[in-house]
């Protein structure tokens, strides 16, 4: 049996490690704050920042969370967004998506100052990930590395096949992954068998959108597996694992839920400490 690689316990060992940072901070007089942007109401996104604002408040992190209807014209939230990048008491901005018609996700995202963008969505962020600079970056593929490296696993020169290369977690794990000196296949839709790539895998990452399509014969004997995927299915939330099989083959492997996903909150707060780091120019 594979041995679990739980997002929780990770989260939580992450959590307490910010908190220690923020009592720190504190006692220099800095109260990190995370603002987040909600336009529409968006079920999913009301959720996730109701939820960021419980997981800040216990962190102690200041969290101000601003609701503008679904007509705000592009032009308003920009310029509240430069109001907040201007705001020496805000570290970190959050804009949560998907946005209502209209509004163009490329134009608010750059809006944000790449100092506070605690999503790593700015072009200027996404620069120094795929050169290898320090910057702010996407919490669901880091989530990935994390678990990986929060479980010993050493990703160098190890051959790792990740499937999917979506602009949310796909793209920038490659730079992650290359960045930690894994050995990168990078699948998609086009790829011919895919399962002669996935096989031979010493990890496999699936961040594809399809629930349980990496089955157990596409899994070598002893492969680590990382599923980010997250599917709402009549069965509930799943993954893009086949988790019940692969578990009987795999030598480690990431559930839905409770994996990958437990520990995006806690990831854009500690981006919000980086981001501290990062306006007064300190090295990390
Ligand atoms: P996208 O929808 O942007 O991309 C999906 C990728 O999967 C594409 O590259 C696509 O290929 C590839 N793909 C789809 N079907 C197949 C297939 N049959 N064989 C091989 N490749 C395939 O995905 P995202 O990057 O936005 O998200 C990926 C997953 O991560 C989703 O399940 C999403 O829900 C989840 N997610 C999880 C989060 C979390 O907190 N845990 C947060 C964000 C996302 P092609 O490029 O050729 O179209």
């Amino acid at each position: 049996m594979a041995t679990l690689i739980d997002g929780k316990k990770v989260a939580a060992e992450i959590r307490e490690e910010i908190k220690t940072q923020i009592a720190t901070l504190k006692t220099k007089g800095i109260t990190p704050k995370l603002s987040v942007l909600l336009v529409g109401d968006d079920p999913a996104s009301v959720v996730y920042a109701r939820a960021k604002e419980k997981a800040c408040a216990n962190i102690g992190m200041a969290y101000e969370l601003f609701v503008l209807p679904e007509t705000t014209a592009e032009s308003e939230v920009i310029s509240l967004l430069d109001r907040l990048n201007q705001d020496q008491t805000v570290h970190g901005i959050l804009v949560e998506f998907p946005l209502p018609k209209g509004l163009s996700k490329e134009r608010i995202s750059q809006a944000i100052s790449p100092l506070k963008d605690v999503d790593g969505l700015h072009p200027v962020n996404r620069g120094h990930l795929i050169s290898g600079n320090d910057g702010l970056f996407p919490a669901t593929p880091q989530s990935c590395i994390e678990l990986l490296l929060r479980y010993q696993v050493d990703l160098k020169g190890k051959d790792v096949v990740l499937v999917g290369r979506g602009e949310t977690v796909g793209k920038p794990l490659v730079f992650m992954l290359l960045n930690q000196n894994a050995t990168v296949t990078v699948c998609h839709t086009k790829t011919l068998t895919l399962s002669a790539h996935t096989r031979r895998a010493d990890i496999i990452v699936a961040a594809v959108g399809q629930a349980k399509m990496i089955t157990a014969d596409m899994v070598k004997p002893g492969a680590i597996v990382i599923d980010a995927g997250i599917n709402r299915t009549e069965s509930g939330l799943t993954g893009d694992v086949d988790f019940a099989a692969v578990e009987k083959v795999a030598g480690a492997i990431s559930p839905v839920p409770g994996g990958v996903g437990s520990l995006t909150t806690v990831l854009i707060q500690r981006n919000v400490l980086k981001a501290i780091q990062l306006q007064k120019g300190e090295p990390q």
